[in-house]
Order: C-alpha cells, then sequence, then structure tokens
C-alpha cells in the first residue's frame, strides 16, 4: 500500500536533493512557519483530544519543537561540517575525516500523550539531518493526528515531508517497507514488535519505550522541594508522562512529612474535575486500565474519579508492595504509590534487579548517595532534587536503556541519531612502504615482527 510513497521519497533522496544545508533550512523555516500559522488549529485538537490547555500546549509541545527547530537552523553548519581525525603512523600520508550522511527515508511512529511534540521533534533531526520523512501520528488522538496530517501533506511536497494517518493496521503495513531508519516512541510491547519489523530489512531503529521509573526521596532529602516538584511531575499532563515518576521509594524516617508535603501540594493545585487546565485520561480503556491498579485500602489520598469526564483525580497510595496490581506496570495516569525503606542497600537492590527504566530520581543532599545514585543505578536518564526537566535539556541526550529504549536524540543526539558518521581516509599517492605487498619474504617477515 505505501510503496509508492516509499519509492517516491527514495527517489528523491537519491537524486541527492536533501544534501544541500540551504535546502534543509529552508524546509526547517518553512516548517516553523507553517507550524506557527497552525498553532492555534493545533492547539484546539489537542484539547478537543484530552483537554490538554493552553498552557501545558505551549510550554510541553510547542516550545520544544520551536527550540529544536532554532537549535538546528543555528547550529546546522557546525553539525553538518566534516570533522578532521588523526591519522596513524602506519597510514600516514594521508588525510582522514568523518563526515555526516543523512541515511535516506526515516519513518517516525509518534505516541499520543504529547502528540505534537513527539511527532515533531524527531522529524526535525531527521529533516535538518537531510532524511526524507514519513510520519505517523497516534490514532489514540485522531483529532491532533487529521491537523497534523492536513497542514503537513498540504504544504511539504510527498517526497519531502508526509504524514500518514492510522492506527496498528496502517503501522503494520508501513513496517513492511524498507525504511532507512525507523524512530519509534510508544510502549515496550510496540517497540519489540518495531524491532523485529526493522530486523527484517536490517533497518536501524531508535527505539522511545516507557517503564517504571522509580523517583527515590533519602532520608536526607529536601522534602519541601521534593514534594513540590514531584506533584508537578507526576500530575503534569494526568500522569500520562513517559518520565513522570511512577513510583516513590522514600525512606521512612521522612514519609509521613513527604505524604502530608504532597497533599498540601496537590491540594493548592485544585486539580478538579472542572479544572480547564487538567487533561483527561486519553480514552476509556485507560480510565478503567488506571482504575484497576488503584487499591481503596491503600488510598491516602485521592481516589475520586468521574467516568464521563474521564477524570481521576491525584491519588496517593501508601504501604505499596511489589506484589500490587499497581507495581505490575507502568501506571502511565495519576496514581502515585509509594514505597517505604530503611536500608539503602535493599531499596538499590530492588530497583537495579528490575528492567532499566526511562527515568529515575533522587532527592537526597547527601554526597555518598548521589554518587551511588549515578554509578550504581542503570537508568535512561535522570535528576537528582528534581524529576523530568532533564527532558528540558536540549544539550543532553533523551532516550532510554534496555528494556526502555536504545538510542537517544534531542540537539545534536537527533542529528546524530539520523546521520551515518562516514569515515574517510585520503591517502597521498606517494611515501608507500612495499613491506605491505606480496611476496612475503623472510626479510619483511623480520619487519613485520619488529614492528608489532
Ligand atoms: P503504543 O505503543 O500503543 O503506540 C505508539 C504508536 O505505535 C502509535 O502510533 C500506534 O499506532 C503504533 N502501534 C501500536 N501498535 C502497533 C503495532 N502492533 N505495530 C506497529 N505499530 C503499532 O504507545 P502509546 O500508548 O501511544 O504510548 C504510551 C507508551 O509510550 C508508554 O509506555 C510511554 O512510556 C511511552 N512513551 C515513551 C516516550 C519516550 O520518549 N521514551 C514518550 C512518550 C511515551
Amino acid at each position: 500500500m505505501y510503496t509508492p510513497l516509499v519509492q517516491n521519497q527514495r527517489k528523491f533522496f537519491l537524486s541527492q536533493g536533501t544534501k544541500s544545508l540551504d535546502y534543509r533550512k529552508d524546509l526547517l523555516l518553512k516548517l516553523r512557519s507553517v507550524l506557527q500559522e497552525n498553532e492555534v488549529e493545533l492547539q484546539r485538537a489537542v484539547h478537543a483530544d484530552f483537554g490538554k490547555s493552553r498552557f501545558d500546549f505551549l510550554t510541553t509541545e510547542m516550545s520544544m519543537i520551536y527550540n529544536e527547530l532554532d537549535f538546528f537552523l543555528k547550529n546546522l553548519d557546525s553539525l553538518a561540517a566534516p570533522t578532521t581525525a588523526k591519522t596513524n603512523l602506519s597510514n600516514l600520508p594521508a588525510l582522514s575525516s568523518i563526515h555526516y550522511d543523512p541515511l535516506g527515508v526515516a519513518l517516525i511512529i509518534a505516541p499520543w500523550n504529547y502528540p505534537v511534540q513527539l511527532s515533531f521533534t524527531p522529524a526535525i533531526a531527521a529533516l535538518a539531518a537531510g532524511n526524507t520523512v514519513i510520519l505517523k501520528p497516534s490514532e489514540l488522538t485522531p483529532k491532533t493526528s487529521e491537523v497534523i496530517a492536513h497542514i503537513i501533506n498540504s504544504n511539504f511536497s510527498m517526497h519531502q515531508l508526509h504524514v500518514v494517518e492510522g492506527g496498528v493496521a496502517e503501522s503494520k503495513a508501513l513496517l513492511e517497507q524498507r525504511f532507512d531508519k525507523i524512530f519509534f516512541t510508544g510502549s515496550v510491547e510496540t517497540g519489540r514488535k518495531v524491532y523485529k519489523a526493522a530486523a527484517e530489512h536490517l533497518t536501524p531503529v531508535t527505539l522511545e519505550l516507557g517503564g517504571k521509573s522509580p523517583c527515590i526521596v533519602a532520608k536526607s532529602a529536601p522534602v519541601d522541594v521534593a514534594a513540590k516538584r514531584i506533584v508537578w511531575g507526576k500530575f503534569l499532563n494526568a500522569g500520562q508522562t513517559c518520565i513522570a515518576p511512577d513510583y516513590i521509594y522514600v525512606h521512612s524516617s521522612v514519609k509521613d512529612e513527604l505524604i502530608a508535603r504532597m497533599i498540601e501540594n496537590i491540594e493548592k493545585a485544585e486539580y478538579e474535575p472542572n479544572a480547564a487546565w487538567y487533561p483527561k485520561i486519553v480514552n476509556f480503556e485507560h480510565f478503567e486500565r488506571i482504575l484497576k491498579l488503584i487499591d481503596q485500602q491503600k488510598v491516602v489520598y485521592g481516589g475520586q474519579h468521574h467516568a464521563e469526564k474521564r477524570y481521576i483525580q491525584p491519588t496517593l497510595m501508601d504501604n505499596v508492595s511489589w506484589d500490587d496490581a499497581v507495581m505490575g506496570e507502568e501506571v502511565f495516569g495519576p496514581v502515585l504509590p509509594i514505597l517505604c525503606y530503611e536500608d539503602w542497600e535493599q531499596m538499590e537492590y530492588e530497583i537495579t534487579h528490575r528492567p532499566s527504566p526511562l527515568a529515575a530520581y533522587l532527592f537526597s543532599r547527601d554526597s555518598h548517595e548521589k554518587a551511588r545514585f549515578k554509578t550504581h543505578f542503570h537508568f535512561g536518564g535522570g535528576c537528582i532534587n528534581d524529576v523530568v526537566m532533564h527532558v528540558a535539556n536540549p544539550h543532553l541526550p533523551f532516550g532510554g536503556v534496555q528494556f526502555s529504549g536504545t538510542g537517544s536524540y534531542h540537539g545534536k543526539f537527533g542529528f546524530e541519531a539520523f546521520s551515518h558518521a562516514k569515515p574517510i581516509m585520503h591517502r597521498a599517492t606517494f611515501g608507500e612502504p612495499n613491506i605491505k605487498y606480496p611476496p612475503y619474504t623472510e626479510e619483511k617477515l623480520k619487519w613485520v615482527k619488529k614492528l608489532l
């Protein structure tokens, strides 16, 4: 079904159409103005899909996109310029260099939770690196998908950047094609399927997946700061954030204080069913899934819900153990389980002997704990004394590790994800040792032994 589309893009790519930096910059500038012109329409669509407010839309979707566009417009010349490398003795005289080649036709499959940002941020990196792009937004945010398809497909040529709408069937059909790069953001389960499909064509992938991201609150934690920042990061987008703290692991000595401070912060923020700025759960299926994770016996705050509004109150669950349903899957909703520890070693063991999460957070004032956190724990990325904000630093790579993903992007890391670093050694036509060429006499062997 998608063969002509992919062929068309590959033909354009092979015609060298995407290589010039002026072409790429024009494309990025055009994308910037198309997005700006249609910002209100996009915001209305995201709001219609799951009630995301204009504030969240601007701060968590558009700002990341504009920052990424500006980064590439400013830095493309230096990113794309060949770099020189040293040449080793046995290859002299020669000049060595590394050239950054676009990979070709890129497929980007996006999720629904930040449906604009997670569609365009990888697309911008792919276009900046000189690829063509086919983008498939999520079917769970259908209005956003429709607007994205409309504004892109009516403003860009099919061979440069094209949006395909649809769900699992369309995604699977796309994956039957041979791409030169697949960039997938979504669940671990789907990521596995995408990886398998990519293997069929030996296509390189970046997989941006999920997982259960822990937030450790240690004995020496600045509890007030921790409570405020955790509440903000957890209930942002109604908990539907891949790097939201999935659960808290708190030292017993500060647990009560942390819970009390978190409740204060939740109440201050007024996450009411009628709050125009508090997003809904994306659909009824997810609403029901999240409710099933709540054990009312363990709720210390929240637990209210409203099916018609797809509203779930920010909910804190205390005395949670690894056997609880809420610890059996990524929560991806406004429910925060709290586990408690006495002994750092035990807590560290529990976390590090489970799949490596996309993010991890530590609140602590203790330099020894901070060092342990940095070296003993494996996770995609994270913060000390904050949550979520590392995603907004364009100078850091963003991505998972092991079960939470492979590869990374943002800023120069996105450029690298969509490029091949091609080494070229430009040799002089003189000054070559004869020893390399046969026949391999005893005399030559003696020289080799000496050199080694
Ligand atoms: P999902 O895996 O259900 O869907 C993601 C995309 O894959 C959608 O476009 C969907 O149409 C497509 N898809 C679904 N099933 C498919 C199949 N069998 N074959 C091919 N394509 C298929 O994920 P979701 O529900 O949209 O997103 C939630 C998940 O994404 C969470 O696990 C979250 O942690 C993760 N996530 C990760 C990041 C990140 O940056 N690492 C960001 C956002 C979300």
